[in-house]
């Protein structure tokens, strides 16, 4: 297979990162015979620097002549960096909102998996972790509360302030449709959350991924009350396959999935529109802490390629490689500083990358 892929190695660790990922996908694409070609662009800062603006019109046009994106990650200190005397739409931040835009990315996806060998680094208990998890958040991205209209008035000399949560049908049947896919790679159940006890957005998003659920007869569908299911998150995350949710629900459910793996450089995540094209990145920022020193953590955005694979190729065997390599690099005792724990190996970020190449074959 022949992939067009645009990299933007962005700011901070972003370049280093992204290095490595690059690296892994190259033996990946030697050993399954494929052909991949990258092209590097700026964004954020980087961009800035160049041109004086986070995103020009030529990066977007080479994200959108690619079959995906990978992105490192943008922006610096935001005490700082001169970036941040810039007006909002000058920011680093604002490229990646122009992107996703520009793109039509209305689907996050974003992974929360706990390794046996980093369990210790889960806040749960231990009898609740000894069980392990492999959820997938999935989040309506451009609709809903977030994107609604909003204003503040005042009324008899008392402030008041109105946001606006909207969703069509339409918005609701393609986040549901890719959800229900996305289950079908996995172990085949979607667990859909909204408030429906209270909203007719959640009334309407419900109705629909029932009508949806109609064609995939192979995939077990539940609902659950938001509340509920932050509740069930650290209960009890070993029920959960597929969680498919409206925009902020996703926002506040990611992150605290996220959080009970306890590993931030371990978090991978996808944007996708509704053809195979997708935005693959690490879950975590730029780190400018730890920028240029070799000790950032490049398992993230090796694991958001092995995405890009899986749900943009449909490469499922060479995904499975990537996923298997970095379990072994686990199992055989290498750490980055972030997940460093007694008795184990640290390495930096390049030795990271060539210890998961090497196990790929
Ligand atoms: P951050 O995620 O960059 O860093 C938080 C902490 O985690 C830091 O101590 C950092 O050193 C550590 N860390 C993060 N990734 C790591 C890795 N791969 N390996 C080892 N340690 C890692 O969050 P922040 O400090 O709040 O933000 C820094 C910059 O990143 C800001 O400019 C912010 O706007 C930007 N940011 C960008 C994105 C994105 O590009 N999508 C997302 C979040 C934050």
């Amino acid at each position: 297979m022949k992939c067009n892929i645009t990299c933007i190695p962005g700011d901070g660790i972003g370049p280093e990162i992204v290095a490595e990922a690059k690296k892994v996908l190259e033996k990946v694409a030697k050993v399954y015979g494929h052909e991949l070609q990258f092209k590097d662009i700026l964004m954020g800062g980087a961009s800035i620097d160049v041109h004086g603006i986070p995103l020009t019109d030529e990066a977007i046009a080479d994200c959108k002549a690619a079959d995906a994106v990978l992105m490192g990650s943008i922006g610096g200190n935001t005490s700082t960096s001169p970036w941040y005397q810039l007006p909002p739409e000058k920011r680093p931040e604002a490229g990646l909102l122009k992107l996703r835009k520009a793109l039509n990315l209305f689907a996050n996806l974003r992974p929360a998996y706990l390794y046996e060998e980093l369990a210790g680094a889960c806040p749960l208990k231990e009898e609740i972790s000894a069980a392990g998890f492999d959820m997938m958040i999935m989040r309506e991205l451009t609709g809903g509360l977030y994107f609604g209209e909003r204003k503040t008035v005042t009324e008899d000399g008392v402030r008041k302030a109105i946001d606006t949560l909207t969703y069509d049908e339409n918005e609701i049947r393609r986040i549901a449709i890719k959800g229900f896919d996305i289950a079908r790679k996995r172990r085949g159940k979607v667990t859909s959350v909204d408030k429906a006890n209270v909203l007719d957005s959640s009334r309407l998003w419900r109705a629909v991924v029932n009508e949806v659920a109609k064609d995939y007869p192979d995939v077990e569908l539940e609902h659950m009350l938001v509340d509920n299911c932050a509740m069930q998150l650290v209960k009890d995350p070993a029920q959960f396959d597929v969680i498919l949710t409206e925009n902020m629900f996703g926002d506040i459910l990611s992150d605290e999935a996220s959080m009970v793996t306890g590993s931030i450089g371990m978090l991978s995540s996808a944007s996708l529109n509704d053809s195979k094209f997708g935005l693959y990145e690490p879950s975590h920022g730029s780190a400018p802490d730890i920028a240029g020193q070799d000790i950032a953590n490049p398992i993230a955005t090796i694991l958001s390629a092995s995405m890009m694979l899986r749900y943009s190729f449909d490469l499922d065997k060479e995904a499975d490689a990537i996923d298997g390599a970095v379990k072994k690099v686990l199992q055989d005792g290498y750490r980055t500083i972030d997940i460093m724990s007694t008795g184990m190996k640290q390495v930096g970020c390049k030795e990271m990358g060539d210890l998961i190449v090497e196990r790929i074959s």
